[in-house]
């Protein structure tokens, strides 16, 4: 724990083979601050990314690649500890201790369940409702306080509280009840100006994306309707490409955008080259970190062990912990 620090941060971090520029305002820029303050734990979720399909050839490539961004985007291993949810098999362990406290309705009225379950009808699987249950046990674990969402995300955080609580209530304290922190940081849609910024929709930019790469996807995205021509005058505030320069660009030129834009005096194509400035400015470091760590994994992969045996330690304790108090024999030595 850092010296005069009583916070504990836990992130779940999906291995999702992309991390796009949503992503990184969104989540790892915050991130990146909260490993200054408070001993954080970065996990990459492998686990939880099994609830739907996957393509299991390519699983444990995501999983380095999801940690090598991380990396690159600067969540720095000295300051966190970035491991492997699999590698520490104390997340499940406690998944089912908190399993056998949790009401069946409770878990099948979280709001992400009932969409998916929806979606995917008679494919839906058992992980899919039990996925919260695992994700308060990684929280609980590390007896997390802090924990950065987005709002989709709320939900399953106070269910985390909620089984902190039910635990603590029957069996004696040892958890603390976690706090969701939310961003504050504008939505980027996708390219498409319409859904949420996603690989699956195919309207991403990826972080680690090449300036010609940007521009290929940044030149035809989807503006303020109402500039039908160039000197139309625009509302910055309907517009995507306004939102992603408020998270890349500097206040002089985001204010340049919004009189110009209003008085029809900066084509879209314009604009949209000043953009891809500001983000090749801050990107580009990050693309020459993670290309540089891409031909070097055994670097990643050490990370990820230090990360792992650290983490293990941390949940061997607590897993001590609440097997006395739910009355089971103590962790024999060997695992
Ligand atoms: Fe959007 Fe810029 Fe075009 Fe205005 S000038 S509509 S902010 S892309």
């Amino acid at each position: 724990m850092k010296s005069g620090d009583r916070n504990i941060v836990f992130t779940g971090i999906q291995p999702s083979g992309i991390i796009h520029i949503g992503n990184y305002v969104g989540a790892i820029r915050g991130l990146r601050e909260l490993i200054e303050k408070h001993t954080s734990y970065c996990c990459i979720v492998d686990y939880h990314a099994m609830t739907v399909p996957y393509d299991v050839s390519e699983f444990s490539n995501h999983i380095l690649d999801a940690a090598t961004v991380n990396l690159a985007c600067g969540i720095d291993p000295d300051k966190a500890v970035l491991y492997v949810q699999s590698d520490v098999p104390q997340h499940t362990e406690l998944q089912w201790l908190l399993s056998c406290l949790t009401p069946l309705g409770l878990a099948s009225r979280m709001a992400q369940f009932k969409e998916k379950s929806r979606r995917q009808k008679e494919s839906v699987c058992i992980g899919l409702l039990t996925y919260p249950i695992l994700q308060a046990a990684d929280i609980l674990l590390y007896k997390a306080n802090l924990v950065p969402v987005g709002q989709d995300q709320v939900q399953h955080i106070e269910f985390s509280r909620d089984l902190a609580r039910a635990f603590n209530q029957r069996y004696g304290d040892c958890f603390p009840e976690p706090e969701a922190i939310l961003g504050e940081t504008p939505k980027i849609l996708g390219t498409d100006g319409n859904d949420k910024m996603s690989k699956s929709l195919n309207n991403y930019i990826a972080v680690t994306e090449s300036k010609e790469e940007i521009w290929k996807k940044l030149r035809p995205a989807k503006t303020d309707e109402a500039r039908k021509r160039k000197n139309d005058p625009g509302e910055p505030t309907r517009c995507n490409i306004f939102t992603i320069h408020r998270a890349f660009s500097r206040s002089e030129t985001n204010e340049d955008i919004i009189s110009h834009c209003r008085a029809g005096t900066i084509g879209c194509i314009d604009c949209k080259r000043r953009l891809l400035e500001s983000m090749v400015e801050e990107l580009t470091p990050i693309r020459e970190r993670y290309l540089a760590l891409r031909k070097s994994p055994k670097q990643v992969e050490e990370i990820l062990a230090t990360g792992a045996s650290t983490a293990r330690e941390v949940a061997m304790e607590t897993m001590e912990q609440a097997r006395e108090l739910v009355g089971i024999r103590p962790i024999p030595r060997q695992r």
